[in-house]
């Protein structure tokens, strides 16, 4: 069963939504992981190490919020090419629950699960 219009137009509003949301997201991470760089000389008491430490797991979150950021984008582009809802992988629909959770979803359940296990990184 695909997604009827009403439900690509709902997803088209939350996949816009959060597409605004983790670009304020990358913008306020990348100015954080700015900032502990530049402010290494007047950290005060927070050791160096600390500082490290803050800015490994800023730099961290800034990597998981852009690459969700990505998925976003291609789910957008494939929502203009009217491809939304389709697995990238097998071309099968992807389940409408999948996609109310995670709306940013390229694959359906089966193919994200091998690629889980077969990370290309
Ligand atoms: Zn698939």
């Amino acid at each position: 069963m695909t997604l009827s219009k009403k439900q690509i137009s709902e997803f088209n509003t939350i996949l816009s939504d959060l597409h605004r949301d983790l670009s304020a997201q990358v913008e306020s991470g990348k100015a954080a992981t700015d900032t502990v760089v530049l402010d290494q000389s007047k950290v005060g008491r927070l050791s160096r190490m600390d500082a490290m430490q803050q800015q490994k797991m800023a730099q961290s979150t800034l990597r998981n919020i852009t690459s969700r950021l990505q998925l976003v984008n291609v789910a957008l582009a494939k929502m203009n090419a009217g491809d939304y809802g389709f697995c990238d992988e097998c071309g099968e629909v992807i389940d409408p629950g999948r996609l109310t959770v995670q709306p940013e979803a390229p694959c359906c359940f089966a193919c994200q699960s091998q690629q889980e296990y077969h990370p290309q990184s």
